[in-house]
């Protein structure tokens, strides 16, 4: 026998009975997003290598050690993408948007990827569902962001997350932070490991998000950036929080909070959960203002804030709730002998061409093994076809949750309306009800 071809680590495949959860959270994402004025961005997976670098920034995590680069046959260096602030801000730019829509509200969702160690809620390829607004500096760009966050999580009817808010000030206070933190962090130089010893002098605020445990302790004492914030900065801050408030959405302020890559500044926001199901890959959603980003990247100075949502945390979050997103058919139509076995598909067929799920076994086989098969299927309704219903016309749908039987025409438009009636009585049926 050949040997086995397995899946890349870290890469898994979403197979029916899962991925109807991820249509539920993609349908909910485009529904609501849609609600709050913000149209769907698709950018290609690969980018420029430059793309990730002057933005995600060299001394990240996601930069330095996470990402799937490679040269293509021309020798370019390209990258499989980590994020999609980046690639959003690149076709923002190269389509002169700023020109056309001075306040842009884009959405994206897709694949990312990054060679991270794996556990439960982290893997090489994940996915993201996030969204870019440029043009306001306003404190209520970055509210809009996370309310559009917290509903998202309401909608889905997930509970106990927390929203943890900071300021990472801007060009005009960081630079007093900095010098805070690296002094800090020279009397605690001993404490530190070797790749932090080099970010204190390329980029201190990475240290703060070093994922080894001794840096994590020394950085949990650190100064903090709320005590040096300029005016400015102060000023946007509070405003943030109030129009929080205003708008019932609860945050608590954790000044440690740095998040990690490089383009933030002033606002940024994490959405941490608690269940016990994430384990430490409890961060559900997070992101940001960055006001500078786009410039950096070659554009105007265009103020932006965004996020994005781990969608492969959330779907691990629903199938705890135990909530089935799967539909049955609404019909299995069996034959009862070898003889009916074309009415049957074609009956299957036309109902199908109507709008009708409907389920059929194309292989034949005995009535008892497609019997099986509707049982398994879940089916709301079964109907057997056999001679006397190919020559009266006229056929039984059995209804599986309750045994009843319901005589009806055997012409599509018949068995769907009669589908369609009884389902509708279900539906509306009392709890605890018979119906
Ligand atoms: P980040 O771009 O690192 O801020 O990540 C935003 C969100 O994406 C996180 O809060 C996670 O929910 C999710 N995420 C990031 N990395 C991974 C990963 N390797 N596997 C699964 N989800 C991830």
């Amino acid at each position: 026998m050949s040997q086995k071809i397995v899946g890349v680590k870290g890469m898994n495949d979403l197979l029916p009975g899962e991925i109807e959860i991820w249509q539920h959270v993609e349908g909910l994402a485009r529904e609501l997003f849609g609600r709050y004025g913000y149209g769907e961005l698709r950018t290609p997976m690969v980018e420029d290598t430059a793309l990730f670098v002057r933005s995600v920034g060299e001394e990240t995590d996601i930069v330095g050690k996470e990402m799937y680069t490679f040269e293509d046959k021309a020798g370019r260096s390209l990258s499989l993408r980590p994020e999609g602030t980046a690639p959003a801000a690149r076709a923002f730019i190269e389509h002169a948007i700023a020109n056309q829509e001075p306040l842009t509200r884009w959405f994206y969702m897709g694949p990312m990827f990054r060679y991270e160690r794996m556990k439960t809620g982290r893997y090489r390829q994940f996915y993201q569902v996030g969204a870019e607004a440029y043009g306001s500096k306003e404190p209520a760009q970055d509210v809009e962001v996370m309310d559009m966050v917290a509903r998202f999580l309401d909608a889905l009817g997930l509970q106990d997350i927390t929203l943890n808010l900071n300021s990472l000030g801007d060009e005009a206070c960081r630079p007093a932070y900095h010098a805070k933190l690296v002094e800090y962090l020279q009397a605690h130089k001993a404490e530190l490991c070797e790749d932090c010893h080099r970010r204190m002098e390329t980029n201190p605020l990475r240290v703060l998000d070093c994922k080894n445990e001794k840096c994590q302790a020394v950085a949990a004492q650190g100064p903090s950036v709320l005590d040096v914030l300029c005016e400015p900065c102060k000023a946007h801050f509070d405003e943030v929080q109030r129009k929080l408030t205003a708008l019932d959405i609860r945050f608590v302020v954790n000044p440690r909070m740095v998040r990690g890559l490089d383009y933030y500044t002033r606002t940024v926001f994490e959405f941490i959960a608690s269940h016990p199901a994430l384990g430490t890959a409890s961060t559900v959603g997070g992101g940001g203002r960055y006001d500078k980003l786009v410039k950096s990247l070659g554009g105007t100075d265009v103020p932006a804030v965004g996020f994005a949502c781990g969608l492969d945390r959330l779907v691990l979050l629903l199938k705890e709730s135990g909530r089935s997103f799967v539909q049955v058919p609404d019909l299995f139509i069996a034959a009862a002998d070898p003889g009916s076995h074309d009415a049957a598909f074609a009956l299957a067929g036309r109902l199908r061409h109507q709008g009708l799920r409907v389920d059929f076994d194309t292989r034949g086989g005995s009535l008892k093994s497609q019997m099986k098969r509707a049982d398994k299927s879940g089916a709301h309704f079964t109907l057997v076809l056999g001679e006397l219903e190919r020559t009266s016309g006229q056929g039984k749908l059995k209804q599986m949750s309750n045994g009843q039987q319901w005589e009806t025409a055997l012409d599509p438009a018949s068995v769907i309306a009669t589908v369609r009636a009884r389902r509708a009585e279900v539906a509306s049926a009392p709890q605890g009800g018979t119906a």
